[in-house]
């Protein structure tokens, strides 16, 4: 066969997974929570498949869970999509990035990722014979480069993918960027995926801006995002996708002969546990304290965090203990400490020498602390 993907291998956060499994090490790596979820939403789960809720969903997902999260979109971030047009329940959000971008990409068209970018995007781009345009975030704070993107459209552009909070580096957008965007998409086919999975893990008071609150934003995107971050179930892959309904109607046309319905049971579940705003509204004060009780453990070590503003991801730089590249130097930790993290590269199309690794913090507070225990002896 000829391969879609050449030079492409295992993603990285199964390659990571798989060797701190193998060698009995600490897994900070790839993103899950290590503790329980709760009792409530298991319960829920239990009840609708006693109830008989086990067969196809319709096509788009269960309406209860799809009203639900039309009403979360609209108290928090007064815009309306209706359930029945707008929204679609996917297989996790990874589901609704790959149909979204097919949608959107034909072969010769160029889609804007910004880089570190999550490992999904490039490659969904490529499958559909498209072009990634690869832009770096600009250090100290991952910001975008605005006078650079502009550079970048072409007659050719048709996506800009944006991810706020942003894995790996938890930088999230501003009211600037969101200016910014409107100014090149108002008047160009040019369209937009936004991933919004860590909506609801925003720290230090901040309040989570979604593409969704720009109207001229709004008629022009895929708003992604996923209840595995949210309530701590990413084995349970659901998520959803929001979009203007000629946008929506192209993306059931994908969705339906790509898995057809999702999970029905856990669809109704969900349903049931968002009518409690608290469940999601306190995730984020949650991770803030795992954070910050991270952050509090390392400050003597030799690792240096970079500001993480979202997600529940943090960036080490590493440079006073090592002037190995970050794959090798991951690969030693695992060795020699037995904490696996993830190296930046993979999130990058090109060679850098960033000596930065992420770690995933939704960790319970017992390993955090052997983690750090074992990172401050370098
Ligand atoms: N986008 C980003 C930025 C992510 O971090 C993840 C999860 N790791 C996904 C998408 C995929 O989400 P899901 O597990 O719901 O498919
Ligand atoms: N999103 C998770 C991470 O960034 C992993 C998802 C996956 O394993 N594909 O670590």
């Amino acid at each position: 066969i000829k391969s879609k993907l050449k030079n492409i291998g295992m993603s990285i956060f199964a390659v990571m997974t798989k060797l701190a499994n193998e060698k009995n090490a600490i897994n900070l790596s790839q993103g899950f929570p290590d503790f329980d979820i709760s009792p409530k939403l298991i319960e829920f789960v239990n009840h609708f498949m006693k109830d008989g809720k086990n067969q196809y969903a319709p096509m788009p997902g269960v309406p209860e869970l799809r009203k639900m999260v039309s009403s979360k979109i609209e108290k928090l971030y007064n815009c309306k999509y209706d359930f029945e047009s707008d929204i679609t329940i996917t297989v996790g959000a990874t589901q609704a990035l790959y149909t979204a971008i097919s949608v959107l990409i034909n072969p010769g068209d160029e889609a804007i990722i910004f880089e570190p970018a999550y490992d999904s995007y490039a490659p969904s781009v490529i499958v559909n014979g498209g072009k990634p345009i690869y832009i770096s975030l600009q250090l100290p704070d991952f910001s975008i480069p605005w006078s650079e993107v502009n550079s970048a459209i072409t007659s050719k552009t048709k996506l800009i993918i944006i991810n706020s909070p942003h894995n790996p580096t938890g930088a999230v957008i501003s009211q600037d960027d969101i200016n910014e965007l409107e100014r090149i998409v108002r008047d160009r086919n040019i369209f937009i995926i936004s991933d919004e999975v860590y909506e609801h893990i925003v720290f230090d008071g901040n309040k989570h801006i979604s593409i969704s609150e720009s109207e001229i934003l709004r008629n022009k995107s895929f708003v992604i995002s996923s209840f595995g971050k949210t309530f701590h179930t990413t084995g349970w892959k659901i998520g959803y996708c929001a979009a203007q309904k000629i946008l929506t109607e192209e993306f059931r046309k994908l969705h339906q002969f790509i898995v057809f319905a999702v999970n029905t049971p856990i669809q109704y579940a969900y349903a049931e546990f968002l009518k409690d705003e608290k469940n999601y509204l306190d995730v984020s004060s949650f991770y803030q304290k795992k954070r910050d009780f991270f952050l509090e453990l390392i400050k003597d070590s030799k690792f240096k965090p970079l500001h993480s503003k979202g997600t529940y991801f943090q960036l080490l730089d590493y440079s006073q203990i090592s002037d190995k590249d970050d794959f090798n130097f991951a690969f030693e930790l695992i060795e020699n400490i037995k904490v696996a993290v993830i190296p930046l590269s993979p999130f990058y199309s090109r060679q850098n020498d960033n000596k930065l690794v992420r770690i995933c913090f939704a960790k319970k507070d017992e390993v955090l602390y052997e983690a750090s225990q074992r990172m401050k002896k370098l």
